[in-house]
């Protein structure tokens, strides 16, 4: 049994709002996939993300 890093609250691998795995974007906590991320990047100051 491993011990999985305590991850906010949950391990979540997946994209938090559409539940995608691939591209999961984990930086900053943002537990995104790379097509919602894009999307909301920019609201969040998040431009630069290519
Ligand atoms: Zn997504």
């Amino acid at each position: 049994m491993k011990k999985t890093k305590k991850i906010f609250g949950r391990g979540a691998n997946h994209c938090k709002r559409c539940d995608r795995r691939n591209g999961l974007v984990r930086k900053y906590g943002l537990y995104l996939c790379r097509q919602c991320f894009r999307e909301i990047a920019p609201q969040m100051g998040f431009e630069k993300f290519s």
